[in-house]
């Protein structure tokens, strides 16, 4: 049996005092609903985060980290330092952290073998731009970037992994993939993670939807057979994360 994720990507947005206002508010829905939840404030906010929701079950995360472990890296953190903060996960390979940063498939390896080295639960993120899905290559696109992403990672480590789809075209567009588009994508992956480690793993590792999920169409998305849940990016940020989660 696979787990139900729902996972907020908050992205640039709330300050600490914003991040414990919300999360009190949230706080009650978010944890006891019947799915593991993730919250992935600013870095700057995660203490925050932890402290509102330490008697609950929801995890806090990180959005970013850099696979080193210390030393001259300006503007990083490595992943010791998200953990000291009080960080169980980390999102990897984010199209804004490929595009804006221009992150690489390789860098996104590096951090993704990191992550599991350190006991931080990565939810690996992939997607094709538009372009991509009207030349009808977004299968192969997505099974490229898992190939890339995983990499010299052991069957053992996959497993604590959790993949999430994110359709470039969809995210803070307004534009989500229909539930038949989002479910080919989904199974692709899985397709792709059963052949590189069999049946027994990628049976368990949850796979995602992304790109503006919300209250309405949630449902509809998680029905499907490859969907195991969603991450949420604007939607996360108001009380609408908590409808969601109760979906
Ligand atoms: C995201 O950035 O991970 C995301 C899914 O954003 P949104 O829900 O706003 O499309």
């Amino acid at each position: 049996m696979r787990s139900r994720v729902i996972a907020g990507n908050w992205k640039m947005n709330k300050t600490p005092a914003e991040t414990r206002e919300f999360l009190e508010s949230v706080k009650e829905r978010i944890s006891r609903a019947d799915a593991r939840v993730f919250v992935f404030p600013p870095l700057i906010c995660i203490p925050e985060a932890v402290e509102v929701l330490k008697d609950t079950d929801v995890c806090v995360g990180a959005q970013n980290f850099y696979y080193e472990e210390k030393g001259a890296f300006t503007g990083e953190v490595s992943a010791d330092m998200l953990i000291c903060a009080g960080a169980k996960a980390v999102i990897i390979g984010h199209s804004e952290r490929r595009d804006i940063f221009g992150e690489s498939d390789e860098l996104i390896n590096l951090k993704l073998k990191k992550a599991v080295e350190k006991g931080l639960i990565p939810i690996l993120c992939c997607g094709e731009s538009l372009e991509i899905r009207e030349a009808g290559t977004a299968a192969a696109h997505i099974e490229r970037q898992i190939k890339s992403a995983f990499d010299g990672i052991s069957a053992k480590d996959a497993a604590k992994c959790i993949v999430a789809y994110e359709p470039i075209w969809a995210i803070g567009t307004g534009k989500t993939a229909t539930s038949d588009q989002a479910q080919e994508i989904c199974a692709c992956v899985r397709e792709t993670l059963k052949s590189i480690y069999g049946g027994s793993v990628s049976d368990v590792i949850p796979v995602l939807y992304g790109g503006s999920m919300n209250a309405g169409n949630a449902a509809e998305l998680v029905a499907c057979e490859d969907i195991d849940g969603g991450l949420i990016g604007s939607a996360s940020l108001k009380e609408e994360f908590a409808d969601i989660v109760n979906v």
